[in-house]
């Protein structure tokens, strides 16, 4: 059995002072949760987010980490600097940085490496355009993602890793894939993953489902056999539309 897990990414939202005031107001509304309940933040806001979430079942995640160790890297923030602060996870290789930031699949599997030398869980983003879905590409395209993040890393590491599945035209959109469709492409992920490991590896691996999941869509989608959680965008920025989300995973 996999344990569900709803993670929020906050991309570049909230100041401290909102940070503060979102996850005060969230905590009760979430401390029942089964679920594991993680808040990817602004790096900024990493330190105040662990102080107020300390010993309650809310985990702080980063969204990005360098893949190196240490060095001339201007603007980057290590792995090791984020474990110290709290960071228990990472979001890692979402289409935002592969837009807008020249992520490519070796830099995912490189950032990849780094969280999990550190300690921290990353979550590796993959996921189809427009275009791609529309030419039946899907599969396709998901499939060279995992065989690019997972590029070197053995059996007992992958399966620490989460992988999240989000369709590009899904994110901030509106457009959610339907249900059934989510899950079959995250069979397809784990179908893929049992073939560059094993079946327990990839039984193993939480998948996540995110593209305008919200407080409505969210009990469809995380009833289905396949998909593990969510990544929220637009809906972990308000308290009771994530936890909303919260608890549509603990049904
Ligand atoms: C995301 O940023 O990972 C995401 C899924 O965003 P949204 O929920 O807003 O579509």
């Amino acid at each position: 059995m996999r344990t569900k897990l709803i993670a929020g990414n906050w991309k570049m939202n909230k100041t401290q002072a909102d940070a503060k005031a979102l996850v005060k107001e969230l905590l009760p509304m979430v401390k029942k949760s089964t679920a594991t309940v993680v808040l990817c933040v602004p790096y900024l806001s990493i330190d105040t987010v662990s102080k107020l979430t300390k010993g309650s079942v809310v985990k702080v995640g980063s969204q990005n980490i360098a893949w190196a160790d240490s060095g001339a890297f201007t603007g980057e923030i290590s792995a090791a600097m984020q474990k110290e602060c709290g960071v228990e996870y990472a979001v890692i290789g979402h289409s935002e940085r592969r837009q807008y930031f020249g992520e490519t699949d070796e830099t995912v599997c490189k950032r990849t490496v780094q969280a999990l030398k550190n300690g921290i869980t990353p979550i590796v983003c993959v996921g189809e355009s427009e275009q791609q879905k529309e030419a039946g590409q899907t599969n396709d395209v998901c499939s060279t993602q995992i065989q690019g993040a997972f590029a070197g890393i053995e059996a007992r590491d992958a399966a620490k890793c989460i992988v999240a599945y989000e369709p590009i035209w899904a994110i901030g959109t509106g457009k959610t894939a339907t249900a059934e469709d989510a899950n079959d492409t995250i069979v397809c992920i784990r179908a893929e993953i049992e073939k560059l490991y094993d079946k327990e590896t990839a039984q193993k691996i939480l998948i996540l489902y995110g593209g305008s999941m919200n407080a409505k869509n969210a009990e469809e989608l995380l009833s289905k056999s396949d998909i593990d959680g969510g990544l929220i965008g637009g809906a972990s920025l308000k308290a009771e539309d994530f936890a909303q989300i919260v608890t549509a995973a603990n049904k």
